[in-house]
């Protein structure tokens, strides 16, 4: 063993990324906001230009033996997109780049690009360029994304103030019961290549796996009745890690409580027969592509009635208390556990 050698599971994810942007300073007066949220924010004289750019790879993040070509496609741009309406912007343009093996046929890159075009059309965005190379090792897709947004309607992961009230929309850990629905399948066809796959039941949530969306329509909603949300996230990690995130970058604590953290009945109902908890998938599952933000409690009115955004909590001032409150009245601590990729 090579003793100068250090792995990187030892940082883990955040870690690394923290790791690579203590290095780099900003030296351009128009990089506003650089590595550390949704997108990063470039003056461009009358609005902000936002940038972010967000990598599949075959194996890691998606299995073609499950996963159809085309909705990897339209989950390539949809999660991309996620990032744009996380700073409360409109996405316009894309690039794709591919890594492709001989593996994959033409047909399998029509599939491919049906469905980017899908979501192109679905989120009126522009596929204005990219990059195609080749792989050894199974396919690989990047997309980079550019949204504008008006100055004054921005919002970062900070910018949470104490006695703000954190809001989520959709319902959470559909995304991850989902994939342990598709794993399960593909274990069972491949003892008995004859059985059928029994996924009928479980639409919705392989549907929340295979097919996200980009909650635009919030950051729609939102503007229209004129509520700017004092921080925003999209929740691609898992509630717990997202909490952490926001709670971190604006200086505050948050107390959440487990009865309002929004969990579909079908996702709670699959939690127990797979002998998982609920609000755990909920807190660590990720790939759920809601929003998460915090809004001034003079707005709360204004959205009291959306029937797609839940109040789940509210920012208190000791800043790494992130707390969740049972129904039974106990407070326990909400660990920031998202998705670890280097634990593999
Ligand atoms: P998200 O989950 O919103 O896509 P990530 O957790 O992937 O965000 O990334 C967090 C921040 O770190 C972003 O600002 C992203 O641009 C930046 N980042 C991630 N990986 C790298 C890297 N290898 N080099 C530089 N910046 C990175
Ligand atoms: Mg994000």
């Amino acid at each position: 063993m090579d003793e100068n050698r250090s792995e990187i599971s030892k940082l883990g994810e955040f870690g690394l990324i923290d790791r690579i942007s203590r290095n780099f300073n900003l030296v351009n007066k128009n990089s506003l906001r650089g590595i550390g949220d949704d997108a990063a924010v470039i003056d461009a004289g009358d609005e902000f230009l936002l940038v972010s750019t967000d990598m599949l790879v075959e194996g890691i993040h998606f299995d073609l033996s499950y996963a159809p070509i085309q909705h990897l496609g339209y989950k390539a741009v949809a999660v991309n997109v996620s990032d744009i309406a996380a700073m409360n912007g409109q996405a316009e343009q894309i690039t794709v780049s591919i890594a492709i093996s001989n593996r994959f046929s033409i047909e399998a890159i029509d599939a491919l690009y049906a469905g980017i075009k899908s979501a192109c059309e679905n989120y009126r965005v522009d596929l204005v360029g990219g990059d195609t190379t080749s792989s050894t090792s199974g396919l690989v897709i990047s997309i980079t994304v550019l949204g504008r947004v008006k100055k004054d309607n921005i919002v970062y992961r900070k910018g949470a103030s104490v006695n703000d009230i954190l809001c989520v929309t959709g319902d959470l850990g559909a995304a991850f019961l989902g994939l342990q629905v598709l794993e399960r399948e593909k274990e069972v066809f491949l003892t008995d290549p004859d059985m059928q796959p029994g996924l009928e039941k479980y639409e919705y949530l392989v549907g929340r796996q295979l097919k996200p969306e980009a909650r635009t329509d919030i950051v729609f909603d939102l503007r229209e009745v004129g509520v700017l949300p004092t921080s925003m996230i999209d929740v691609s990690d898992g509630l717990a890690s997202d909490i952490f995130h926001i709670s971190t970058h604006s200086g505050v604590g948050f107390r959440i409580y487990d009865d309002k953290v929004p969990i579909d009945h079908l996702a709670y109902e699959t939690a127990i027969e797979f002998k998982l908890d609920p609000l755990t998938c909920a807190f660590n599952g990720g790939e759920d592509y809601e929003l998460m933000f915090t809004i001034s409690q003079a707005d709360q009115e204004k959205i009291k009635n959306h029937p797609d955004i839940h109040f789940i909590g509210y920012a208190h001032d000791r800043k790494d208390q992130n707390m969740l409150v049972t129904k039974e009245g106990n407070v326990v601590p909400i660990r920031a556990q998202g998705w670890d990729h280097f634990k593999l």
